[in-house]
């Protein structure tokens, strides 16, 4: 039998699916994948209810998980093709965790705030999600012993595009990274074109503060 809740939960995020659709998501596998992700579970118990709204919500530790819309538009960005390894520098829920797992061949997910990671673990864990490799620590210099990667996303607003994340794109390698204040961020989706890099401004932005070595 389906526990109670759980019918529900899936109307709910078919609804979103359309909605995100509606906005300008038109990468099925994208879309597929946040069919199939459950937001309630990656959420602090108090906002369960308010998972599938396209809205931000707060994580604990001073910490936010993105609108589903922003998280959406990212990947949709990438241009995953489903081989992929990657790296994504904020774990925070684990969500677009979850969501990157679905998408390409491997993730690796660096996170710096222990309870976070070891939640995020938890979670990934009990959806029997094998294709990650999560690490507690600073990603703001990367993941040396598992680069090069394909494909970098990074959660959190850096000063600077990182330069040691730039230097772990494979060729052809995309990095997308909030880049800027607290007030104000651009994203920036930097491709490595095998010689050097190519930048672009991609949207507005409004994330928690990238610390460490290359953060603030
Ligand atoms: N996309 C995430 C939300 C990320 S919030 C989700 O789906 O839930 C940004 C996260 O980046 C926070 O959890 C914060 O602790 C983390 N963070 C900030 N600086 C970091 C760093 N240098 N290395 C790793 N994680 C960092």
């Amino acid at each position: 039998m389906v526990p109670v809740g759980v019918e529900a939960y899936r109307r709910h995020r078919r609804r979103l699916v359309e909605r995100l659709a509606a906005a300008g998501i038109e990468d099925l596998a994208v879309l597929h994948a946040f069919d199939e992700v459950p937001r309630h579970l990656f959420v602090p118990e108090a906002v369960a209810h308010r998972a599938y709204e396209d809205v931000a919500l707060p994580l604990g530790h001073g910490q936010t998980i993105s609108r589903p819309r922003v998280h959406a538009f990212h990947l949709q960005l990438a241009r995953l093709a489903g081989e992929e390894r990657v790296l994504e520098v904020g774990t925070g829920s684990g969500f677009q965790t979850a969501l990157l797992a679905r998408l390409v061949r491997e993730v690796c997910s660096i996170e710096v705030v222990a309870e976070l990671a070891n939640a995020a673990r938890n979670r990934l864990e009990a959806l029997g999600i094998g294709n990650v490799h999560l690490r507690i620590g600073d990603g703001s210099t990367g993941w040396p012993d598992r680069a090069p990667f394909d494909a970098i996303f990074v959660g959190a607003a850096a000063p600077d595009v990182p330069e040691a994340l730039r230097r772990q794109l494979a060729p052809d390698g995309r990095l997308l990274v909030p880049v800027g204040d607290t007030g104000s961020q651009r994203l920036l989706l930097i491709t490595a074109d095998g010689e050097g890099w190519s930048e672009r401004e991609v949207d507005d932005a409004r994330f928690v503060p990238l610390v460490g070595e290359e953060g603030w």
